[in-house]
């Protein structure tokens, strides 16, 4: 079948798209900045209504857990997730997925955005909010042609995905429930190229409690948790032996006075898992050491991203990107990643799903991201092709 879906080079659309993509990136949304994370997803419904959704909600979710490294709890509020469906009875259902949050904080000096032709230099231009705009042109996309009427569609863009999409995750579920197949708009690898494999990934800490005692008159009677912490680090930094599993203690803290044995100590953990026998076993050694440890060890999960692995259901995708690519003389490939995103959330739920079909940009996370506008037409267009195929296949 030859492509019916136009791709819309045409200078005016490019400078619409750009001025779209600075118009959310303009506005800092770093995680823990609700406020501008609320007013980037009131721009974006703004572009989501021309799209005529049966519906389009903005939901508050949950607050993100904290741990000071005084161990300290609280709870950090977040922004809303925008969610966005159309024809939501139709037999087949595709999830659209992204984020509006960024790693920027509201008071980083990475906040202006800048135009160079047609490559975009700013926070959050590739991940994700070019993006973000390349997901509306597939939108429009369906709606231009009879077959995508067939089709119904889910938009949902959390708030919180940078930080683990922890007050997301019913949303998420809800999602991989209500849908057949989701793509995601996270920016594509450095290479052009789109994840196949993810790994997962946990954050844990590890709180341990002595007793205090003057270090002069009473040094005996003191136990010390920062020698309880540095042992508990050593046996867990050891689970590294498994294929599969990587244990990174990144930050310790604890102690005061210098004269004084410490009664407390804390040490925080990024865990990267292949699969979930992996994970299951890590979280199982980590509440067995701890358990084990001659003082009081306390043991807090605050996220987890289970791993995405390869499928045969997520290799028919990687087929169909693979094939609509070429048909517009790309050539994108699946790689295996270590990094993760909702996709992970999404296919632990039962929604088989490519999660980087964003826009092509690079240096993310860092002070030199960039993102290319004339990406977009191709790849909308591409995209488009893929949820076509996917819908072929399971409606034939
Ligand atoms: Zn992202």
């Amino acid at each position: 079948m030859t492509s019916d879906i136009e791709v819309d080079t045409a200078p005016g659309r490019l400078d619409e798209l750009t001025a779209r993509v600075v118009a959310l990136a303009e506005i800092n949304s770093g995680s823990y900045n609700p406020d501008g994370v609320n007013r980037c997803g009131e721009r974006l419904a703004g572009f989501v209504a021309e799209l005529a959704p049966a519906t389009l909600e903005m939901i508050p979710v949950g607050a993100s857990p904290m741990i000071a490294p005084d161990g300290s709890r609280r709870e950090a509020p977040v922004g809303m997730a925008l969610r966005a469906t159309k024809r939501p009875d139709a037999p087949f259902r595709v999830c659209l997925f992204g984020h509006l949050d960024t790693v920027f904080a509201v008071d980083d000096p990475f906040r202006d955005v800048t135009v160079a032709g047609r490559r975009l230099f700013g926070p959050g231009v590739a991940d994700c909010k070019g993006g973000l705009v390349l997901a509306m042109e597939v939108l429009r996309h369906l709606d231009s042609v009879a077959w995508g009427h067939d089709i119904g569609w889910e938009l949902l863009v959390v708030p919180d995905e940078e930080i683990g999409s922890v007050g997301s995750k019913d949303l998420l579920r809800r999602a991989a429930e209500a849908n057949d197949v989701g793509i995601g708009f996270e920016p594509s690898l450095p290479s052009g190229n789109v994840a196949a494999a993810r790994k997962g990934s946990l954050n844990v800490h590890t709180i341990v409690r002595g007793r205090a005692a003057h270090v002069g008159r009473a040094h005996d009677q003191g136990r010390s948790a920062i020698r309880g912490l540095a042992e508990v680090v050593v046996e867990l930094e050891a689970l590294n032996r498994r294929d599969g599993v990587t244990v990174n203690c990144g930050r310790i803290s604890g102690g005061g006075a210098l004269n004084v044995v410490p009664d407390f100590a804390m040490g925080s953990y990024n865990l990267r898992v292949e699969t979930a026998e992996d994970q299951a076993w890590v979280q199982d050694r980590f509440d067995a050491i701890s358990a084990a440890a001659d003082l009081d060890v306390e043991v807090i999960w605050t996220s987890t991203r289970p791993p995405k692995p390869r499928t045969p259901a997520l290799e028919l995708l990687l087929a169909d990107v693979a094939e609509a690519a070429e048909a517009r003389g790309l050539h994108i490939a699946a790689e295996d990643t270590g990094g993760c995103c909702d996709g992970n959330d999404l296919a632990a739920a039962g929604l088989p799903n490519v999660d980087s079909l964003g826009i092509f940009g690079g240096g993310i996370h860092s002070a030199d991201e960039f993102a290319d506008i004339d990406s977009i037409p191709a790849r909308a267009a591409g995209v488009t092709e893929v949820i076509r195929r996917a819908w072929q296949r399971a409606t034939t």
